[in-house]
């Protein structure tokens, strides 16, 4: 079985003190959440003060994630952070996210450098896809776009990979996708990835339609954007897919 990963994308969001509440607040409830892996996504200014309180390997199910970075290992590349220095700080990497292809450009080639990059310092990408509007054709394009980011990774690197379908139409506009339709997007891509590949559905996710997304076989867990900002409502997320997998466990007992 897949372990379900739950990841907070912070964005350009938090004070350094709301790092410390909202780090530390995870930190202690993780303990108790021994089913699920949890990843923070703080801002890369915050990365090395959360690393610290989070310190790479020390934790069994929560781990620190950059947002971005460039594919590079150090230059004159003003503004970026390198997969070198996440690496110290990290495990994870976000790449790919909407918000870095529609505001800031970053077109396919520059993915599928980063992926690399990330691949080849022993990070684990959580590679973001998602058609732009609703309704739009998207489970061939999406396989498509998949397959042309994965062209040089190997079976192993494809299954240590995390893939997040995130609707672009469903960030932050408070509509997610109707929970079958993620899990017939999840299923199709995984088709062109392996069975230990984990799959995320991102996209207006909350405390309330998180477990209907969980539930999912093919969605083994969420990338969470403005609830992950909350405590309470992240923590409450993280608690229904630790308990999603307690309750699955059990029917398989009985
Ligand atoms: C995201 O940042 O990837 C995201 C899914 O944001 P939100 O949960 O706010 O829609």
């Amino acid at each position: 079985m897949r372990t379900p990963l739950i990841a907070g994308n912070w964005k350009m969001n938090t004070t350094l003190a709301d790092a410390h509440v909202l780090a530390n607040g995870v930190k202690t409830h993780a303990e108790h959440l021994e089913h699920i892996e949890i990843v923070l996504c703080p801002p890369s200014i915050w990365l090395t003060e959360v690393a610290h309180m989070i310190p790479s390997g020390h934790f069994r199910n929560l781990k620190v994630g950059a947002q971005n970075m460039y594919c590079a290992d150090s230059g004159a590349f003003t503004g970026e952070i390198s997969p070198v220095m996440v690496k110290s700080v990290a495990e994870y990497v976000i790449i790919g996210h909407s918000e870095r292809t529609h505001i800031f450009g970053e077109k396919l080639p520059l993915l599928v450098n980063k992926m690399r990059a990330a691949f080849d310092h022993g990070l684990t990408p959580i590679l973001c896809i998602g058609e732009d509007t609703k309704g739009s054709e998207s489970k061939r394009h999406l396989v498509h776009l998949l397959n042309h980011l994965l062209v040089e990774a190997s079976v192993a690197e494809i299954e240590r990979l995390v893939v997040a379908y995130e609707p672009v139409w469903a960030i932050g506009s408070g509509t997610p996708a109707a929970p079958d339709y993620a899990e017939e997007v999840a299923a199709t891509l995984r088709q062109v990835l392996t069975a230990k590949t984990r799959i995320l559905y991102g996209g207006s996710v909350s405390d309330e339609n998180a477990p209907l997304f969980l539930r999912q076989p093919n969605i083994d867990g969420l990338l969470v954007g403005g609830m992950s900002l909350t405590l309470k409502p992240f923590l409450s997320i993280c608690k229904m897919a630790d308990d999603a997998v307690i309750s699955h466990k059990t029917k398989q007992r009985l």
